[in-house]
């Protein structure tokens, strides 16, 4: 209070920070940024007219601490309660705005193409998913108190509202790392999102946006969400909590579940190949392959609902099919892009899904198969078919 009134009677231009829709800061308006604006009111700068006091605001506005810049008094309670809530969520940025310099040095050497290189920091990861969920939590406590503030002084009623509870394991956190390398705390802070529930008559109830792995890889493009995904299936498949490698066990499947799948390409040879070195040894195979001429149709082995069609290098074109009890099913190295089905659509067992080819890391016309347990682990196929009495299989 004492500040905001000293900092309306120091010369600064007028000024209201309008709830900004696009979630770029106050600092826009001006085309500056807050430091360039302290620097060009520490060395008397004439251009901007800005005092040091000024710059002062715009600093504590960019980082949340104040929800509107000096303003004229004419902003609406609904007005207030939007730069409020903008103000709260960019307490949430700023706070998580980490600095990870001494993590990528502790990671040296690092090799991001390589999984395994992943599970050699498993407990570096596990360090910088405790900062993340720390400063998650530190930043919504933050925010909250913030709002409550703001919201007291405008006499708006500020309903009881949990905070997000974030628990990213190092699995999770070296996942998104795979998928979003350095922009990682500016994705887990897009995910931490304050939105509210009611308006200034009745009261708001606080809402976050639910800070789970899949939300927060939802936060980029749809193939770094893939690409997240499928690097926290190998690393929970392949690895041990501490980054060990784990025990290969056979998976016994229901005697039921058998009895739901069917052959993706009838009369197909299937071949073991789970755990055979890829990509040049980078990691190893997840699935299981089938050979067949170009172009023949692939059935889908189960009912189910298409989760992804689409084109990542190492699957090529591909198609994931989650089915009814929750097993995914991932058809890798289609002709083209399935126009076959489409996302969000329910298959049926045996209905054509796509054409076998040779895209992404292949280098002979071939289905490959993976499946994805509910608990989120790559299982291999070829037991899958063995135990469903499905053949013929190729051995060589
Ligand atoms: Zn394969």
């Amino acid at each position: 209070m004492v500040l905001s009134a000293l900092l309306l009677a120091t010369a600064a231009p007028v000024r209201v920070a309008q709830a900004d829709q696009n979630g770029t800061d106050g600092q826009e308006e001006t085309g500056m940024s807050t430091a360039d604006i302290l620097q060009s009111a520490c060395t008397g700068g004439v251009e901007s007219g800005m005092t040091a006091a000024y710059a002062a605001e715009a600093m504590r506005y960019a980082s949340g601490l104040i929800c509107v810049t000096s303003h004229d008094g004419s902003l609406s309670k609904t007005q207030f309660l939007s730069a409020s809530l903008d103000a709260a969520n960019r307490t949430v940025k700023s706070a998580l705005n980490l600095d990870t310099a001494d993590f990528e040095e502790s990671i040296q050497p690092f090799d991001a193409a390589v999984y395994d290189s992943y599970a050699r920091h498993a407990a570096d990861f596990e360090a910088l998913a405790q900062r993340m969920n720390a400063a998650v939590q530190s930043a919504s406590g933050d925010c909250m108190r913030l709002l409550s503030r703001n919201l007291r002084e405008a006499g708006v009623a500020l309903l009881s509202g949990g905070r997000p509870q974030i628990s990213l394991t190092w699995r999770e956190c070296a996942a998104l790392y795979c998928a979003f390398g350095g922009e990682l705390d500016k994705i887990v802070a897009s995910a931490d999102e304050l939105s509210a529930e009611g308006g200034v008559s009745s009261g708001i109830t606080p809402v976050w946006a639910n800070p789970s792995f899949e939300t927060i890889a939802s936060g980029g493009t749809r193939e770094q969400l893939f690409e997240a995904k499928f690097a926290l299936a190998y690393l929970k498949t392949v690895y041990n909590d501490d980054g060990s490698r784990a025990a290969d066990e056979t998976y016994l499947y229901d005697e039921n579940y058998l009895k739901t799948v069917a052959h993706p390409l009838p009369g197909g040879k299937i071949k073991d190949s789970w755990y055979a070195p890829r990509s040049h040894n980078t990691r190893l195979h997840t699935g299981t392959d089938i050979h067949a001429s170009a172009k023949t149709p692939i059935l889908s082995a189960t009912d189910g609902t298409v989760l992804y069609v689409g084109y990542m290098p190492i699957p090529g074109n591909f198609v994931i099919i989650l089915d009814p009890y929750g097993y995914e099913y991932h058809y890798y190295h289609m002709y083209e892009i399935s126009t076959f089905v489409t996302e969000g659509e329910s298959v049926t067992q045996g209905q054509q899904i796509g054409r076998v080819g040779c895209t992404g890391n292949s280098d002979v016309f071939h289905l490959h198969i993976s499946v994805v347990s509910p608990e989120g682990k790559y299982l291999n196929p070829y037991d899958l078919f063995v135990q469903a009495g499905i053949g013929p299989f190729e051995t060589d």
